[in-house]
């Protein structure tokens, strides 16, 4: 059940054709492409909150030439979703991960993303689930134990709300970038990846038990225009010498939690 977000209120909301509304009265479009916008203002104060068009399109077209792929299989292996799951993808970005698997499995889908080019992509491209622009951050705008499955790839985390709305018998799967994740670009950024792991399972140590721990990786041999959408993607356009071809190695530090 999806839930206002206004602070104090966070009342059922009801759909209607073109918006979704609360009992007090705030309502939420609906957009063209399908998606509910649960912004507020003071959730705009940046002009685009969140991921930018450039990133969004280098993303999607690395997504596209397959580069991805194996980290999904991964993933999907680790989560084991049945058709009968209700996922939510909290930072779910333009809906690859979340958008491709609810294809695949047939589970009921809903993605949470601040970032309104984002989640008018996902909505775009898969229409079949339920996609969301909102400050998850804040408050994750579902009632308490929705799911029976929550993701975070490479998201923000908020670990208290991800363990109100699911079920006390549901499973969180968190990806983190791997310190060997893009190792071939961190090497001439002179920044090197850290290592994530220990520190995010301590921080979800009050909610969550770590139940399983798996490393995804894969390299790929890159143009130079797909070696520049990955420094879209990470938000490093500015690298000084022009992107060239090379191999890249992508890793993912995936971690399976179970509600303490
Ligand atoms: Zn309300």
């Amino acid at each position: 059940m999806l839930l206002c977000p206004v602070r104090d209120c966070h009342q059922a909301l009801a759909r209607e054709e073109r918006r979704v509304i609360c009992a007090r009265g705030h309502s939420f479009d609906i957009a063209r492409s399908g998606y509910i916008n649960l912004l507020q203002p003071q959730d705009r104060r940046s002009k685009n909150p969140g991921d930018t068009t450039a990133a969004i399109e280098g993303r999607r077209r690395l997504h596209d030439r397959g580069v991805t792929r194996p980290l999904l299989d991964a993933i999907a292996e680790i989560v084991d979703a049945s058709p009968h799951d209700v996922v939510l993808d909290a930072g779910c970005g333009d809906g690859f991960y979340l958008g491709t698997l609810a294809r695949q499995i047939g589970f009921d889908a809903h993605g949470v993303d601040i970032s309104v080019p984002a989640v008018d992509a996902a909505a775009r491209r898969y229409p079949g689930c339920e996609w969301i622009v909102a400050n998850a951050d804040l408050f994750v705008p579902y009632a308490d134990h929705t799911f029976s499955i929550v993701l975070s790839i490479t998201a923000r985390m908020n670990a208290p709300e991800f363990r109100r709305v699911l079920g006390d018998d549901g499973r969180l799967l968190v990806a983190l970038p791997a310190p060997v994740d893009l190792a071939e670009l961190r090497s001439r950024l002179q920044a090197a990846g850290r290592d994530r792991v220990a520190r995010t399972v301590e921080t979800f140590a009050s909610h969550f038990t770590l139940i399983d721990q798996r490393r995804a990786s894969t390299t790929a041999d890159l143009d130079a225009a797909a070696v520049r959408d990955v420094l879209h993607s990470i938000y490093r356009p500015m690298r000084s010498d022009p992107a060239e071809a090379m191999r890249v190695t992508f890793c993912l530090d995936l971690l399976l939690f179970a509600p303490v």
